[in-house]
């Protein structure tokens, strides 16, 4: 039996609970150290609390005093501010949950790849605008990533590592989100609530626009191919609407390997959490004579740009990827605050790319700090777009 000592950054979200409702089915195996959340004081003491974390640390720095009064005759240290997320990020444990939702968790993430802590990602905007960095970071200092996301996760454990060179392909499954059979007209003027009304899984409002876009298989697919190393041409995408064969790998002797369970992120979470091996969860358990069909479809890209800006970006190179991302982030943020309809936030993020392509094809980005102040100007280039 294992003891790991783990960190959970972004503890009072979707991936959060879910890592949370893991640890606390199985206490004897993880000693939660530090947990964090972006703004919500109240929920990230309960959760301190509940997990007997050491510390917890709030990235709003005005709720510092909130979170202090509330963990106050506990023996749980309070922190704010994003120096100290940071900071904490990497301090000594075993593993850290990455579960920041968007580019801000990024320089936490590179915090503890530095120091060699290995770290279950969820958080896949930072792999997006910078997986380079995070993969070289990671190899530096001998650190594991151990991919959180259920596609992903699904090809972690169909991927034989002494067999690289005979895999075909990579195939992430898309359930198509709650648009699929809408015609674009219905789509583009879609409301907040159909957006976020996922068919099959229940998640944050951003990933929840993103799988309705279909930006968040298109973020997946670059995703993919920072965390295996894969070049774009090796990586497709199919449509599966019930999301039960949750991705495959295709090797070249014909055999396809496929990673099925219920829709439900305990089960990846808890693959991450106590790799390389498994616990018991109490997510649900996949009711196999229950199922009467599974389907599979190609995508339509017409109806879902959004696959096409993905391959785009990879084949342009970072700039366009830190661009995709930031445009995307400030297009959901508008799209959530009531400022554009659906359909203007593939408008914005192809207008986006067109811009970098100009203003920005040779700009020689390499530090955490380029990056930041790209993806920084990427989305002030958006804020000002729509005017
Ligand atoms: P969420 O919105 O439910 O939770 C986000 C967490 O991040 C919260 O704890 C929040 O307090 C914290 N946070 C937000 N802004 C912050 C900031 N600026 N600084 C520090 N902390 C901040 O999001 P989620 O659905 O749990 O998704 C988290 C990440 O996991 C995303 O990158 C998402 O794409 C990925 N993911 C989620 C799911 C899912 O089922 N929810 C599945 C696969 C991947
Ligand atoms: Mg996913």
């Amino acid at each position: 039996m294992f003891c790991k000592k783990i960190s959970i950054l972004g503890v009072t979200g979707s991936i959060g609970q879910s890592a949370s409702d893991v640890i606390l089915s199985a206490p004897e195996y993880f000693d939660v150290q530090v947990v964090s959340a972006g703004s919500n004081a109240q929920k990230l003491a309960q959760e301190a609390i509940r997990l007997k974390a050491k510390k917890a640390v709030i990235a709003d720095e005005r709720k510092c005093e909130e979170l202090k009064s509330l963990l106050s005759g506990t023996n749980i240290e309070a922190h704010a501010g994003d120096e100290a997320l940071e900071a904490l990020a990497g301090e000594p444990c075993d593993l850290v949950l990455a579960a920041i939702v968007g580019f801000a968790g990024l320089r936490p993430i590179l915090s503890a790849l530095k120091n060699g802590i290995n770290v279950a990602i969820a958080n896949k905007e930072p792999l997006v605008a910078a997986g380079a960095l995070v993969m070289e970071t990671a190899r530096k200092s001998g650190a594991k990533i151990l991919p959180v996301d259920s596609e992903h996760n699904a090809i972690f454990q169909c991927l034989e590592d002494h067999n690289r060179a005979a895999i075909d392909k990579i195939i992430l499954t898309a359930s198509g989100g709650p648009f699929l059979d809408w015609d674009i007209k219905d789509i583009n003027a879609a409301t907040i609530e159909q957006a976020i009304n996922h068919p099959n899984w229940s998640m944050g409002r951003k990933i929840s626009v993103d799988s309705a876009s279909m930006m968040n298989k298109a973020l997946e697919i670059i995703e993919a191919h920072y965390l295996f190393d894969m070049p774009a041409d090796k990586i497709d995408v199919v449509i599966h609407p019930q999301s039960v064969i949750h991705s495959m790998v295709s090797y070249h002797d014909g055999s396809v390997l496929a990673q099925m369970g219920a829709s439900d992120m305990r089960t990846p979470v808890a693959y991450a959490l106590s790799w390389p091996e498994r616990i018991k969860t109490p997510g649900q358990t996949l009711d196999i004579k229950s199922l009467s069909k599974l389907t599979f479809l190609p995508p339509d890209l017409d109806k879902f740009p959004a696959l096409r800006f993905a391959y785009t970006a990879l084949e342009s190179g970072q700039n366009a990827q830190i661009t995709l991302n930031a445009a995307n982030e400030e297009a959901v943020d508008l799209f959530l605050r009531e400022q554009i309809s659906f359909g203007k936030i593939a408008k914005i993020i192809e207008n986006a790319l067109l811009w970098a392509d100009k203003e920005a094809p040779n700009k020689d980005i390499k530090t955490v700090d380029d990056i930041e102040e790209f993806n920084n100007n990427v989305r002030s280039f958006v804020t000002k777009s729509i005017l």
